[in-house]
This record gives structure tokens, C-alpha cells and sequence, in this order.
């Protein structure tokens, strides 16, 4: 990225000893930079006026601001449907355009993907933006970066919201940088700041130790990935429609390097926790890895998914991808059971907004009791292999 001297220069000079390549000269009362700059930025910062910039932020200071509104949502799409976290960000982003009096657009890439459009509009959206195209038909890197920013330098949102799945980790990011923008990665909270309108973005910071809560003054989109489960699904409203906006797509098959050969699914229901209504989770109360059979066999029987406790997935009874928690992953299921598990805060971030928890924990003092709806006081060991049987004799 090109280093440049704008015309806020003052001519003062002290740019150019401290090029340790001599490639800043003065003429007529103004630095200017030659061919030997090889861009490493030591002159930036002894700048009295700050005149000197990097090329994409020079680019970003002159941009108007203005020109950018309306909050957008990327809607990610499994099998033909929207995931649950782009209908949860619609929910929030609803709030944050109407605090702002801007509109709710949501982003629908894919190909023959106008159905979601409805739930969409019955999520809270005014607007949809549709991009299809047989190239588009599975998310690639190249052609979503490509689609995305495309459309982000035509329409010029003020906000974009994207889920931190996988697909979104892989995507904001990368859009972000073509449009010179920032983005808060894996955010557990967002709303307004009042002092300045921007949107505070919270994510954990330091290693989970501190909130954090960050702000975007100077680029636009305001960008940010959160986190699924962390807001609630609004309840779909049917009746409601909106305007689709549909947008050509530039992608050709030749520029998406990565070829799809194959999908082998290793996710399956039983580790797909921000989807789940119910999940059976487990710590390290369940004494040894052979004891959470106990775990999944209740999981079975009332068709949910299985979680863990850092301690039981640090212990390696089950791999990262059952861990909730502050640093696993953020649930809200309908019910949620915990199995040996004593309430530590940092697992209580990712599922205290459960809608009924069940604790089952032989310490009656075990702080998971403080935020249970029922209280089960009894040996996992005893108590998991009768609820099962009862469970089991409900549904037969
Ligand atoms: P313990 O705290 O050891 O509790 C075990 C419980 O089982 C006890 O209450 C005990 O009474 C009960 N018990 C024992 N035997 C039985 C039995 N036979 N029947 C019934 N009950 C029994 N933790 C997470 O879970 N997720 C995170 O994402 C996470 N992130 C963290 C991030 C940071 C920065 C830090 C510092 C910590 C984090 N932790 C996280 C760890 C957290 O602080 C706790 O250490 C952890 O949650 C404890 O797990 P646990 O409840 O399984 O184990």
C-alpha cells in the first residue's frame, strides 16, 4: 500500500531525514516522495500535521461519510434455507435501524435462493438484496468476496451485521479489507453508543478476562461478525413483505480458484449446538470420557445435542466443538441441561439466555443452582439413566 503526502503538507521538513532510504526530498515548500520509498511507513508518524498517509486510509479520511446508511444483514444459507443466525441478526439489526432511522436490508447470495427472501421480510427486513447465479449456488471465498463487495461499493451500507460460523469468519473479513473498512470479530453484544451514534461492537478481549466494547469513527461500513445464539430469533410474521432488489452477479466460474469436489459432513446433529432446542451438556462431574454416554444417550432420547464444560473438553473427554461457553460456543436452546457442571461464570456466557435450565449437580451449594429453573440435588451417575428411561417411555 502506497505511502502519500497529502496537501495538508506544511513544508516544515521533518519527514525527510527519518526516510531511511533518502526517498523524501523537498520541493517548493513541500515534502515530496520518490521511487526508492519502499512504503515502510517511518516517516507516518513523525508528521506534525499528519499529512502523510497510506494510500487506503488517505482514500477513506476523503470519504464521505454521508453516502453510507442503512444496516445490512448477511443471511447465511444450509440446504436451501437461512441459517438461524442471519434471522437472529435481523432481529437485532431491526433495533439498531430503527435507533437509527435507517432501513433493515438483508444480503441473499446463492442460486434459485429467492424463497428465502420471505423469511427474510417475516424476520423484520425492509429490503432484500438478491444476487443468483449457477456460480454462487455454494458459498466460495472468491465469488461471495467478490458478490459482497460488489455490492456494499454500489449501495454503500452504514452497518453490516455477518454470523461468526465459518463461512462468516472466512467472508467479513476479507470484504472488510477490500472496502477499507474494520470489523469486530465474534461479538457478544452490540448496540448504540450514545456519544457518537456508532455501533458498539462487545466482544471478550484478552483471553476472555475483559468486555470490550469497540467503536469505527473513521471508515465505513461499520463491520462486525457475532456471534449465533447470542440474540434471540424473532418471531416470523408472515404477513409482512418487502422490496427485492435483485443485482446481476459478475462471477464467473473462472474466478473462484477453489473447486468443491466433495462434501463430507462431520458435523452432525449431535454437534450442531446453535441450532439445537434442546442440549444435554456435561462437565466434569461426569467423573471420566465413558460417563458421557450418559450424556448422549439423554441427548438421543429427547432428539438434542451434546455439550460440554471447558474442564471436560480441556480433560479431553469431547472435542472443542461440544464447548460452551465464554470461550466455546454461545447457545439458546429451548432447554438446557447441565449435567456436573458447577455455573462457572465463563460457562454461564454462553448459555444463561437458555430459555428453562435443568442442573443436575450433587453440591446443593453449586452456583449453577442460582440460575437453574429446576434443581435436580443427586448423582449424574444415578440421576441421567432415569431420566433417560423416562424419556424413552414418553416416546415410545
Ligand atoms: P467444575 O467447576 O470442577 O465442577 C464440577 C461440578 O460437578 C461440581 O459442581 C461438582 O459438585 C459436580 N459433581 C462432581 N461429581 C458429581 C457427580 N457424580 N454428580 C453430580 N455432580 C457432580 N468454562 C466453560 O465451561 N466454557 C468456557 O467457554 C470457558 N471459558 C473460559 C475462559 C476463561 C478466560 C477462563 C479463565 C475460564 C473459562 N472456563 C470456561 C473455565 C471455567 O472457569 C470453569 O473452570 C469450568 O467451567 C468448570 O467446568 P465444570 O463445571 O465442568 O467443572
Amino acid at each position: 500500500m502506497a505511502v502519500l503526502i497529502t496537501k495538508e503538507c506544511i513544508g516544515c521538513g521533518a519527514c525527510e531525514p527519518v526516510c531511511p532510504f533518502g526517498a523524501i526530498r523537498m520541493q517548493d515548500g513541500q515534502a515530496e516522495i520518490g521511487e526508492a520509498c519502499t512504503q515502510c511507513g517511518a516517516c507516518i508518524d513523525t508528521c506534525p500535521v499528519g499529512a502523510i498517509k497510506r494510500e487506503e486510509e488517505a482514500k477513506q479520511v476523503t470519504m464521505d461519510k454521508t453516502q453510507y446508511k442503512d444496516v445490512w444483514v448477511y443471511i447465511e444459507i444450509a440446504e436451501g434455507k437461512p441459517r438461524n443466525v442471519g434471522l437472529e441478526l435481523l432481529g437485532e439489526g431491526r433495533k439498531l435501524a430503527d435507533a437509527m432511522g435507517q432501513k433493515l436490508a438483508a444480503v441473499i447470495i446463492g442460486n434459485n435462493v429467492e424463497g428465502v427472501a420471505k423469511e427474510a421480510f417475516a424476520a423484520g427486513s425492509d429490503q432484500v438484496y438478491l444476487v443468483e447465479a449457477p456460480e454462487l449456488a455454494r458459498y466460495s471465498t472468491d465469488g461471495y468476496t467478490a458478490t459482497f463487495t460488489d455490492l456494499i461499493n454500489t449501495y454503500k451500507p452504514s452497518v453490516i451485521l455477518l454470523g461468526a460460523t465459518n463461512d462468516g469468519r472466512d467472508l467479513g473479513p476479507r470484504v472488510a479489507c477490500r472496502v477499507g473498512t474494520g470489523l469486530t470479530a465474534d461479538c457478544t453484544g452490540l448496540g448504540i453508543d450514545e456519544a457518537t451514534g456508532l455501533i458498539g461492537w462487545t466482544r471478550p478481549a484478552f483471553g476472555g478476562n475483559i468486555m470490550a466494547t469497540i467503536l469505527c469513527p473513521e471508515h465505513r461500513p461499520q463491520m462486525g461478525t457475532i456471534r449465533p445464539s447470542v440474540f434471540k430469533r424473532p418471531i416470523p410474521d408472515y404477513t409482512k413483505t418487502g422490496e427485492i432488489i435483485r443485482v446481476g452477479s459478475k462471477v464467473k466460474a473462472e474466478d473462484i480458484r477453489t473447486k468443491i469436489i466433495e462434501v463430507v459432513k462431520v458435523s452432525t446433529a449431535s454437534c450442531n449446538l446453535e441450532e439445537a432446542e434442546i442440549i444435554v451438556s456435561g462437565g466434569r462431574g461426569m467423573c471420566s470420557p465413558e460417563n458421557f454416554s450418559l450424556i448422549e444417550d439423554l441427548a438421543d432420547a429427547l432428539g438434542g445435542a451434546v455439550g460440554a464444560s471447558r474442564a471436560a473438553v480441556d480433560a479431553g473427554w469431547k472435542a472443542h466443538m461440544h464447548q460452551v461457553g465464554q470461550t466455546g460456543k454461545t447457545v439458546g436452546p429451548k432447554i438446557y441441561f447441565a449435567c456436573g457442571i458447577s455455573g462457572a461464570i465463563q460457562h454461564m456466557a454462553g448459555m444463561s439466555s437458555s430459555d428453562i435450565i435443568i442442573a443436575i449437580n450433587k453440591d446443593p451449594e453449586a452456583p449453577i443452582f442460582k440460575v437453574a429453573d429446576y434443581g435436580i440435588v443427586g448423582d449424574v451417575l444415578e440421576v441421567l439413566p432415569l431420566l433417560t428411561e423416562e424419556f424413552r417411555k414418553i416416546k415410545a
